[in-house]
């Protein structure tokens, strides 16, 4: 049987956005699924727009999101010896040839023809001249693809159905430029030639592309890959997402505080389905992924929708395991987290209210450091002097604890509020100022458990000279 063979082609023109991240998933679920290979491959003949830095960023994120490659990265600046053995064969058939004419000559034929309502297309003068020509020339050239004159290009596109092409409306492609370089379209099918890749599966702005790739391939005697072709992403304002968007490269994603699992699975559900189901595991994906079922038509980017998957993987997934990514946001923060909860604790607490690691290592900083100041209002509106009287009931309380587990502190807010005859509620908010210095927190006997007895007894004292110091100096 044949190997199936998949490869993500991405030019290093920018950071790898969500589009190419799921096209490069679609490759690697594809692959995987039948036991085939995956490779990397970089579209770097551009030299003006190709930057190491967007060659490191898309390596960077395909690791991030864990879409691992058994070969490669190829580079396609590291073949122009092999595209160039391929043009000199292909001068010698005949399937390629010299092309001599100038700008000029270029730019009255298009005219003309644009003047006879015709389509601009190179009338291949010099094919007549110097097909099987291959001496050194003196005078700039171009080398051409001798296209098909007559005749359809048809393929069997896996996502679209049938495709067909006349080849009259194709011309003789350009294959290497007059300084020598190789052209995109022909090192995409050397590449794809050589690579022995059976799919390939790319984004539909190549399906004009498609034909002459093919043609290409027959020319070369070369069997012909299959291909699937995937539709775009709109933006929320239902625009195109653009490469050159930072908002939206793949790293973006991971500095914001996603996982690569939430990521993953929205984006496999973006323009794939499967029933109705939302969630999928990898090994789902895998098991689950077919091309037939990738949606013809565009798909729209849901921030919500990313936000409610990364909630869910936050909570579900081992709380270990997100807390290796989670440690990385923390120190981001410069929270040193060695007094105070584990962080996979930490994401029991803060998890179920925060929808990305990054909120979570933004708002957990009262579990680990002292604070000095509280908010002026939450201050005026949370520690008055009716709050010291809460304050110094509850203290006494919690001193006397001789174990200090949730249950405990719970029992002894509820004594609080029995005893001063005043709502849990009013009881707590007092308590969580004093304690965490925000008024937003897990619930409070679980709070103050991870913060630890002694903390929470030392801050509440802080909060009562405040009280003290602020009733005094208003006087
Ligand atoms: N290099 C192309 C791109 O980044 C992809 C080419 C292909 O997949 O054939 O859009």
């Amino acid at each position: 049987m044949m190997k199936i063979k998949t490869r993500f082609a991405p030019s290093p023109t920018g950071y790898l956005h969500l589009g190419g991240a799921r096209t490069a998933l679609y490759a690697w679920l594809f692959a995987r699924k039948l036991g085939g290979e995956f490779i990397l491959r970089i579209e770097d003949t551009d030299f003006k727009r190709s930057t190491q830095q967007a060659i490191d960023s898309i390596i960077e994120s395909m690791n991030w999101l864990k879409l691992d490659i058994d070969e490669g990265p190829y580079f396609q600046s590291k073949r122009f010896k092999r595209y160039n053995m391929v043009i000199h064969d292909m001068l010698l058939t005949g399937t390629a040839y010299y092309c001599f004419c100038s700008k000029e000559r270029l730019y009255e034929l298009r005219s003309e023809q644009i003047a006879k309502g015709e389509k601009p297309r190179y009338d291949g003068r010099c094919y007549k001249r110097y097909k099987h020509h291959i001496e050194d020339k003196k005078n700039p050239c171009v080398v051409r693809f001798r296209n098909p004159q007559h005749g359809k290009v048809i393929f069997n596109d896996l996502v679209r159905g049938s495709i067909e092409f006349d080849n009259e409306e194709l011309d003789d492609l350009i294959i290497r430029r007059s300084d020598g370089s190789p052209t995109y379209n022909f090192c995409v099918v050397v590449d794809d030639f050589d690579m022995a890749i059976t799919h390939v599966i790319r984004g539909e702005d190549h399906i004009n592309n498609t034909p002459r790739q093919v043609s290409i391939f027959k020319a070369l005697g070369a069997p012909v890959p299959s291909y699937a072709h995937v539709s775009m992403i709109l933006d929320e304002n239902e625009h195109k997402l653009s490469k050159r968007n930072g908002a939206v490269g793949v790293m973006q994603y991971r500095d914001d505080g996603f996982l690569p699992e939430a990521l993953l699975n929205y984006l496999v559900r973006l323009g794939w389905s499967y029933g109705n189901k939302e969630i999928f595991t990898i090994e789902e994906m895998k098991t689950l992924f077919t091309l037939e079922s990738i949606s013809k038509s565009s798909s729209t980017f849901n921030s919500e929708k990313l936000l409610w998957l990364n909630n869910y993987y936050i909570n579900t997934l081992e709380a270990g395991y997100v807390a290796t990514y989670l440690a990385w946001h923390i120190e981001q923060q410069g929270i040193d987290i060695r007094s105070g909860p584990k962080l996979p604790d930490l994401i029991k607490l803060l998890g179920p209210r925060c929808k990305t690691l990054k909120e979570i290592a933004a708002t957990c900083r009262y579990f680990y450091e002292e604070f000095h100041e509280v908010d002026i209002h939450i201050a005026k509106k949370y520690l008055c002097p009716l709050s010291a009287v809460i304050l110094e009931v509850i203290l006494m309380k919690l001193k006397l604890l001789t174990e200090w587990t949730p249950n405990m502190v719970h029992v002894t807010i509820q004594e609080t509020s029995k005893k001063l005859n005043i709502d849990i509620g009013k009881i707590c908010m007092p308590l969580r100022v004093a304690i965490t210095g925000v008024t937003h927190s897990p619930p409070m006997h679980l709070t103050a458990h991870a913060i630890g007895k002694s903390r929470c007894i030392d801050r509440i004292i802080n909060a009562l000279t405040f009280i003290k110091y602020y009733e005094k100096e208003k006087i």
